[in-house]
């Protein structure tokens, strides 16, 4: 019997990629045995402000800096190079194709996002092409109802919490950090750290 290939998708801003993004996609990866997780960044956010989100080729390479040390961590530009706004629809469909229905989707998010999903675009098309799982986020607490109202059934069957300590880690706290010249040690990869640094990228 053939085992189904497991794979994890990690849509975000990623503005900037931080240590709360690689502490959940690890843990996704291993709690969920994941062949691999592939970091999505997105281009056009629809919920976010345009203004503070730095330009697709800089967060590109943050995550690209960020990823390299995982050999089971990939990054991806398609919704980079998609005209128009980011619908993770869309991105599934991209990778229901590319695995040619041999692979199951991991779409690893926090519970900020979680509890907006009812609310997104092709939300019932969404659910059906893959599985939620959710790291929990300090202050967001899980109320559940708005989900089991949307999605009934498949609340149960597609949406599942990930055992990861939660993390009062944010890029608008990181943004900020840059901006006013406060540490962000330990908070971000070196390497990223490095790179707004020597971008001058939040400053
Ligand atoms: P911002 O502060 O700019 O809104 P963010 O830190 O939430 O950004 P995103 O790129 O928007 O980062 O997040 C991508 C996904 O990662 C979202 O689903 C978000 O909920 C999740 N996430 C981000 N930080 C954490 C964290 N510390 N713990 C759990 N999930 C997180």
């Amino acid at each position: 019997m053939m085992t189904v290939r497991r794979i994890g998708i990690f849509g975000g801003t990623f503005n900037p990629i931080h240590n709360g993004h690689l502490l959940i996609a690890e843990a996704a990866r291993e709690e969920y045995g994941l062949e691999r997780v592939i970091f999505v960044p997105a281009s056009h956010p629809p919920h976010k402000q345009r203004s503070d989100v730095a330009p697709n080729s800089w967060r590109y390479d943050m995550v690209r800096l960020a990823v390299a040390d995982n050999p089971f961590f990939f990054v991806s530009d398609v919704e980079l190079l998609r005209s128009g706004p980011s619908y993770t629809v869309d991105t599934l469909r991209y990778f229901h194709e590319v695995y040619q229905g041999q692979a199951e989707f991991y779409f690893i998010m926090g519970t900020d996002t979680l509890l907006d999903l009812p609310t997104w675009k092709y939300a019932d098309e969404l659910i059906a092409l893959t599985h939620f799982l959710s790291a929990l986020r300090p202050r967001y607490r899980t109320d559940l109802s708005m989900l089991t109202a949307k999605f009934g059934q498949q609340t149960q069957e597609k949406i599942h919490f990930l055992h990861t300590p939660e993390m009062e880690i944010s890029a608008t706290d990181l943004r900020q950090r840059f901006a006013t010249g406060r540490s962000t040690r330990y908070l971000l990869p070196v390497a990223v750290q490095e790179y707004i640094l020597a971008n001058h990228i939040y400053r």
